[in-house]
Formats: C-alpha cells, structure tokens, sequence
C-alpha cells in the first residue's frame, strides 16, 4: 500500500515550492490509487494507454489523468475524449495524430514537449534541431486541437547529481529560450515536467513546476 505520510511530506514541500505533483501510479491497483486519492491526491500519472483507461473508467471522475510515458500514435484516440496532459509528445507525427484526435473528441489536446536530455541513446523525446523544425513547420502552425504547454524531460539515470542538474539546468534554458521567441504573445507555455524519485529535488531547484513521482510513494514496481 502507499505511503501517504510520506505523499502528504511531498505534497506540502510541492506546495511550498509552488509545483504540481504527478503521483505515477503505473502498474498499481485500484485499490492502492484510492488510498492516496481518499488523502485528497487527484492528479495521477500513466505509461500505457491500455493502463490508464481501464483505471479512468473505474476511478473517480475528478481525477487528472496524465500521459508520462511513450505514446503510439493508433492510441492517442482511447486517451483524447479525457486526458488532461500528455507529457510525452516526441515527434511531430504524434503531435499531428494529436491535433487530430483532439478535433474528432472536440476537445483540446494539452501537451508537453518531451526533450532528449539524457546521456542514454533510448530515451525518447525531440532534440533541439527538431524542435527548430517542429516550430517553423506549417504543421504546427496549423493545429488547432494542440496546445503546447511546456517541456518536459528525464535526466540520465545515474548517481552523478552534477550530471543531472547539468541536463534540468540545460531544459529550463531551453524552455526560456522557446517562450522568448515562439510564445511571448501566450501565457500557455508554462510548464516544466522535471524530476522523478530520485531526481526531484534537483529538478524544482532548476525550475521545475511539475514532477513525476511513483516508488516514493507507491512502493517500488515489480515491473517498469
Ligand atoms: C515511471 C515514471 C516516473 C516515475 O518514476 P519513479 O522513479 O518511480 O518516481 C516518472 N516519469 C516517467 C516518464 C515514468 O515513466
């Protein structure tokens, strides 16, 4: 079962560095999510698709469901009738899938961008040059159905914390830079998605205003 002492500490050191709490709840039950929504947890965060709609279908409907994890362009239309931010969109195919389904669900679709910061060659996500590309692309000038409401990236998983405020520190630039010269007429790109369990601290240092955190308070996963 959760640590709810441990939620309720995260929730007031979130609070009193004014960032949203994610409570990644990928791979636990129901019954688990429960406990930490009865201490009053509403914003939640999945990896899969076939996950997260099983559980929004059964949960209560005041929970915010957020997408963290990759996302296949043949799933985004189970999650657009009721996801509140996908903190993943990686390319500018998904993000043309998402405009998409957002129209066909009427309503629209509140991204993150995710960014390559880690040293690891898997981790998803658009390098800087991409994001160039993405926001000179006509594409992305005409979608009506995305709004893109931030950045949001995973640092290389290792013990070096140097590393890792290097890579958060580099993301918070990125996300300046952006917000200077694509947004400076929008108050919607806002959003810095940075720091998971062991990450997190240095993450809101940066600049976070959003982490993502599932074993600090779920307990650790038997799978990923
Ligand atoms: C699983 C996951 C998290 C949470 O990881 P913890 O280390 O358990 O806090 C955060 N972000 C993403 C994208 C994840 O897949």
């Amino acid at each position: 079962m959760p640590d709810i002492d441990k939620l309720n500490e995260l929730k007031e050191y979130c609070n009193n560095h004014n960032v949203k709490l994610v409570a990644v709840s990928k791979t636990k039950s129901n019954a688990e999510i429960l406990a930490t929504y009865k201490a009053k947890h509403k914003i939640y965060g999945e990896n899969k698709v076939q996950e997260m709609v099983p559980k929004y279908e059964s949960l209560p409907r005041d929970i915010q469901w957020h997408l963290v994890g990759h996302l296949q362009r043949n799933k985004v239309k189970y999650i657009a009738p009721f996801v509140s931010l996908i903190h993943s969109m990686d390319s500018i195919r998904l993000c043309k899938e998402i405009d998409k389904q957002g129209r066909n669900a009427g309503r629209v679709q509140n991204c993150l961008i995710q960014v390559h910061i880690a040293e690891e060659e898997t981790k998803h996500g658009f390098s800087q040059e991409d994001l160039e590309a993405f926001f000179n692309s006509d594409e992305y000038k005409s979608m009506e159905y995305v709004r893109i409401k931030g950045l949001m990236g995973i640092a290389t998983n290792t013990g070096d914390e140097e590393q890792i405020r290097k890579e958060f520190r580099w993301l918070a630039h990125l996300h300046k830079t952006l917000k200077a010269n694509y947004f400076s007429e929008s108050k919607t790109f806002t959003e810095l998605s940075m720091g998971m369990t062991n990450d997190y601290q240095i993450g809101v240092e940066e600049g976070s205003t959003m982490v993502r955190i599932g074993s600090l308070i779920f307990g650790e996963r038997d799978i990923a």
